[in-house]
């Protein structure tokens, strides 16, 4: 059905605009610049059809302009640059509070205890559900210091195409899973081991929550710090690259 596909993006793409100077102004932020001429026009393209497919909701009173949607789907999109649209298949909405939100969530353990958490977040997302993210923490995508919540979420989005999240995207056809495990696990391993050795680590100790957290933070190193990446774990890098087909590191250097 690949054809119907196609038509249907041409009929979006013939009436979807995005606002040039607002578009302009997104191209502006300094994960984007290294993107050449071509790469630019591919990420437009994605980013109106992005728009097109999902809703962007404000929560707590956030007024959602331009502005906001043009930085969400421009960095979104950046993921799957090289990919396609279909990765992010089978969700529609984005929520987005002006800061920080605090869900509440409950939970029962394993000795029939209820625990109750409340902690601020900057981003969620949900399996098959929605991403959901704080606008000042998008907002503040604005040096490259390896921290941008929306690669952080839209990663997971990109692992939870199999499934719960767990750190293994669906590989493609030229790569294999062994390879992936092979760089991952380890590299894995030996973060855990520097956080808990109270290691001062340039890649936020996060990742060292869970394989799929461990993903999702890289993931952010890839696209904003690709040389401390590929300097720290060589190996995870060579797999991010074949995955998202792309080098960010020969795009800044
Ligand atoms: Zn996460």
């Amino acid at each position: 059905m690949k054809w119907l596909r196609d038509r249907r993006r041409k009929s979006i793409l013939r009436h979807a605009r995005l606002d040039e100077p607002v578009w302009q102004a997104t191209l502006a932020l300094p994960v984007l610049t290294g993107l050449n001429l071509a790469e630019r026009a591919q990420l437009a393209n994605w980013a109106r059809l992005f728009l097109h497919d999902k809703t962007i909701f404000g929560a707590a009173g956030l007024e959602i302009d331009d502005r906001v949607r043009l930085a969400i789907a421009a960095q979104a999109c950046l993921l799957i640059l090289n990919l396609d649209p279909d990765w992010y298949r089978g969700w529609g909405e984005i929520i987005v509070y002006p800061d920080q939100f605090v869900p509440h969530r409950e939970y029962t353990d394993e000795h029939g205890i209820v625990h109750e958490s409340r902690y601020p977040m900057m981003g969620e997302a949900w399996l098959s559900g929605p991403v959901i993210l704080s606008w000042a923490d998008v907002a503040s995508a604005g040096t490259l210091d390896g921290v941008n919540v929306v690669i952080h979420e839209f990663a997971h989005k990109l692992d939870m195409l199999n499934g719960d999240a767990n750190g293994l995207p669906p590989l493609h056809g030229d790569m294999r899973v062994r390879d992936w495990a092979a760089a991952f696990k380890p590299a894995f391993e030996d973060f855990c081991r520097r956080v808990d050795a109270g290691e001062d680590a340039a890649i936020d100790p996060y990742a060292s929550e869970s394989p799929a957290e461990f993903f999702a933070v890289l993931t952010e190193s890839f696209f904003e710090a690709p040389r401390l990446l590929h300097a720290e774990y060589p190996l995870v890098y060579a797999q991010m690259r074949a995955f998202y087909r792309q080098d960010p590191l020969a795009r800044f250097w």
